[in-house]
């Protein structure tokens, strides 16, 4: 396959799940597989960066305003206020970059703004959805984290029954039971879906 012909088809693969499921554990993993040609897609958000996470790897980071602004200008592909007062999103600008480079964008969004996509990019895109265990090990693993204050926790626990509502319009649902099992599940599924160099 040309390079070109490569930038072309580069697929869109988007993973949701409640915030402390290990959607970002399994990207991460996931990103060890060069033969997936994964690229991340760094989404904007208006939060603050938390724990060690840097502008430009995990988000652009932003003020309200700038977001604001940015999403007046028609500059997301999709952006959605995932909780009160705080926003994130998709610049289209993001998207170009990964694909341009020939690669298959891997996001991390929240369910509207996966469906979106899925609306947006038809059977160019894969939405998974990553279900964990049950609701206490939820729990437990966004205490473990460690990342969050008490009351994000409890605004991210009060989120997830209603999130977890939309498993079922997602394309395929993968459970994280253990990390290993969940990435190579999720790795197989990219493998089936998406041009890789195996
Ligand atoms: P998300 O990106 O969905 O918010 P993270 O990847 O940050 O979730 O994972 C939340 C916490 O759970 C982290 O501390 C991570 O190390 C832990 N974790 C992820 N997957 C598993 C798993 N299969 N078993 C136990 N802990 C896990
Ligand atoms: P966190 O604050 O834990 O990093 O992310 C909170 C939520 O925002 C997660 O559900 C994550 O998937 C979602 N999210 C991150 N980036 C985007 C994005 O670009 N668009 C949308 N719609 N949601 C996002």
């Amino acid at each position: 396959m040309t390079q070109q012909q490569q930038q072309a088809e580069g697929k869109i693969i988007v993973l949701s799940a409640p915030s402390g499921t290990g959607k970002s554990s399994i990207i991460q993993r996931l990103m060890q597989h060069p033969e997936l040609r994964l690229g991340f897609s760094i989404s904007a958000t208006s939060r603050k960066p938390r724990g060690q996470e840097r502008d430009g790897v995990e988000y652009y980071f932003i003020s309200p305003d700038e977001f604001a602004r940015r999403a007046a200008n028609d500059e997301f592909v999709e952006w959605e206020e995932v909780y009160a007062g705080t926003c994130y999103g998709t610049l289209r600008s993001e998207v170009e970059r990964v694909v341009g480079a020939g690669r298959n964008l891997i996001m991390d969004i929240d369910v509207k703004g996966a469906l979106n996509v899925k609306r947006c990019f038809g059977d160019r895109a894969i939405a998974i959805f990553i279900l964990p265990p049950n609701l206490e090990e939820l729990e437990r693993r966004l205490r473990g984290r460690g990342t969050d204050s008490e009351e994000t926790i409890l605004k991210r626990l009060a989120k997830a029954e209603y999130e977890l509502s939309f498993a079922s319009q997602f394309d395929c649902r993968v459970i994280n039971d253990t990390l290993e099992h969940a990435a190579d599940e999720v790795g197989r599924l990219i493998s089936e879906f998406a041009p890789t160099d195996r």
